[in-house]
């Protein structure tokens, strides 16, 4: 697909025109995508917003949101010499209580990078004697590859193999950030690629009972200054509805062979989310019928208690209570060569994304 049209500066010049001529009072919008983070950091399109616009970035990064309990299972079950731990890069470097699973690979622990959950599959094929995991983390993008992953072993008969679910479902979770007292969200950039999946109806919610509006949008620099431009207009307007600017990506019911496909092999369970606690019903557990290839439940390991890490602000950043830039450790000690935290490891975490693409930390890294 031809996208220039979507990056052309004389368009993104009048969308820029055009948010300044709305007229509203100040108004907090949170992206709640990391790809939407990234997008705005590198197009630098936080500075250009009016001065009543502040553009906050939300829980969108799935390796992130990964409490450090779901990390230390995954360590621990990599310490098992029966095992190969099979995941996506980004979740190497992320720290959890005690070590990450790049430390357990550097000690000698067979710790793999694949791209897809079927890589795994694959691998199990090629070694019968050993349990092969795939760790997963993510939302509704990538869940339906792990239940074609899961239903294709099932058909297979392969006994080796299974998945370590940590995946989570977005919408719940935006409630309990409009409810979360210390933020006060006036709206929603919703994401993209979730909702290609699921499409717009299941955040309808937050329009009808919370009167927060919401815009689907897509990745390039005039998507997101579309959605913020028909984010104020809604407000202008005294509406609050799920509205789709991204059409090219998202029907209203989503892709309905998709959700069928996760329906069959997931059920809602609670998911613990980091910086946020548990929320009922946003975690994707492995249904009964196909518990032969749930880790959690095939190999169950037990557990120190989770620690957090000392001077982190992961969890504030994830709810947007503060910027990046306001952590103490931000380019001081915690940087994307040496993380302290996931939210600077992960390429999509906010800290990553305001690391590479703005001066501010760099120079206020100097000063520390
Ligand atoms: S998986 Fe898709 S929707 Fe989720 S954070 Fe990544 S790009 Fe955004
Ligand atoms: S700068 Fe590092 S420690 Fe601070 S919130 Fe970001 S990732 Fe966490």
């Amino acid at each position: 697909m031809d996208l220039s049209g979507f990056r052309d500066p004389t368009i993104a010049r009048g969308l820029i025109d055009a948010i300044s001529a709305t007229d509203t009072g100040p108004v907090k919008i949170m992206e709640v995508c990391g790809t939407h983070t990234v997008s705005i950091a590198k197009n630098g399109l936080r500075a250009i917003m009016p001065e009543r616009v502040t553009l906050l970035s939300g829980p969108g990064c799935p390796v992130c949101v990964t409490a450090n309990r779901d990390i230390d299972t995954a360590v621990a079950l990599s310490q098992r010499p029966d095992v190969i731990v099979t995941t996506f890069g980004d979740m190497m470097k992320v720290p959890g209580s005690y070590s990450s699973l790049s430390r357990e690979k550097a000690e000698g622990r067979d710790v793999r990078i694949v791209y897809s959950p079927l890589d795994a599959l694959t691998l199990a094929e090629k070694e019968p004697d050993r349990e092969v995991i795939f760790i997963a983390v993510g939302f509704e993008t990538t869940a339906p590859l792990i239940a074609a992953a899961i239903l294709r072993a099932q058909e297979q008969g392969l006994t080796n193999f299974s998945v370590f679910c940590a995946h989570k479902t977005v919408p719940i979770a935006l409630e309990a950030l409009v409810n979360d007292p210390e933020v006060q969200i006036d709206a929603f950039i919703l994401p993209g690629h979730v909702s290609t999946i699921i499409g717009s109806q299941p955040y309808e919610f937050l329009a009808e009972q919370y009167k927060v509006p919401g815009v689907i949008t897509g990745f390039e620099p005039v998507d997101v200054l579309q959605g913020v431009y028909m984010i104020l207009k809604q407000l202008e307007e005294g509406r609050s509805e799920i509205e789709i600017a991204y059409h090219r990506g998202v029907m209203p019911e989503g892709n309905p062979t998709a959700r069928e496909l996760v329906e069959r092999v997931f059920e809602p369970v609670d998911a613990d989310w980091r910086g946020i606690g548990v929320i009922p019903g946003t975690g994707m557990g492995i249904r009964e019928a196909y518990a032969a290839f749930d880790a959690a439940k095939k190999l169950p390991v037990e557990l120190p208690e989770p620690k957090e890490i000392k001077g982190c602000q992961c969890g504030e950043v994830l709810r947007g209570v503060i910027l990046p830039f306001n952590c103490k450790l931000f380019a001081r000690g915690c940087t994307p060569e040496h993380p302290i935290g996931p939210c600077m490891v992960s390429s999509e975490g906010s800290c990553a994304a305001y690391y590479r693409f703005t001066d501010y930390g760099k120079s206020d890294a100097s000063d520390g």
